[in-house]
């Protein structure tokens, strides 16, 4: 393997965690464990494996088949699905993924619960928002979030640990601050609903241009991409 590329590697990845850190320090908001996701859609095994040897156990992919391909070479690593996931193919990924981030629709879910119980597991999900309301992207809208998170009530085997945005394109970081505090802020109320079949610990949000604004606003799960790897061909 280039030398040259594990410690760039190495460099970014310790920059980004440095700023994690940083930004953690600086605000009141921040959650106190925070876990670095390195999103691998687009990188070669190669790369992934050069990233894994610095110590980076966590990655995310986007597309089911591209999960399947890197897990099956390295199954020892976590593995989160982050993109769209359609129904016909939960059956392929239930048993395969360290949690899903997602799930953004009821007739999902219940496909995850049948294919859950047909392989004996309880899979940990989060619930896909879209605060801007953009037309482009996944995600329940937010008035929608209390009403869907009381039907998870009937699907037991997802296990539902927290939110997930995908915020719009934005020139100025800061322009995410109110989309992550708004997604902080709905988790914080739903949590004290004290719903028992509810586990909501994790916000996942913040990527490479504004994860350190995620982090300042509670962030539990950052997915950060070109800042450790590169930008994507
Ligand atoms: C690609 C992707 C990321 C990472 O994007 P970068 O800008 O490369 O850090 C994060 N989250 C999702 C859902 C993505 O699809």
């Amino acid at each position: 393997m280039d030398l040259s590329m594990e410690n760039l590697f190495m460099k970014n990845l310790s920059e980004v965690q440095r700023n994690i850190a940083k930004a953690k320090e600086a605000s009141t908001n921040a959650a106190k464990h925070i876990t670095l996701l390195a999103v691998s859609k687009t990188q070669p095994l190669t790369a992934i494996e050069t990233v894994a040897r610095c110590g980076q156990l966590h990655f995310a992919e986007n597309r089911v088949q591209e999960l399947l391909t890197k897990r099956d070479a390295r199954p020892d690593l976590d593995w989160h699905l982050i993109g769209r996931l359609q129904t016909n193919k939960a059956k392929y990924i239930v048993d395969k993924i360290a949690m899903l981030h997602s799930l953004d629709s009821l007739a999902l879910a219940a496909e995850l619960q049948k294919r859950c119980a047909a392989v004996g597991r309880r899979l940990p999900v989060l619930v896909q928002v879209n605060i801007a309301e953009d037309e482009n992207k996944a995600g329940i809208f937010t008035v929608e979030v209390t009403g869907f998170l009381a039907e998870m009530a009937n699907f037991p085997l997802l296990h539902v640990q927290g939110l997930m945005t995908i915020g719009p394109i934005v020139n100025n970081p800061e322009e995410m601050r109110p989309i992550f505090a708004e997604l902080r802020h709905i988790k914080e109320r739903e949590a004290t609903r004290g719903l028992p079949h509810l586990d909501l610990r994790h916000l996942s949000m913040g990527m490479s241009g504004d994860y350190m604004v995620a982090v300042e606003e509670g962030a539990t799960i950052v997915r950060v991409g070109s800042s450790i790897f590169g930008v994507r061909g």
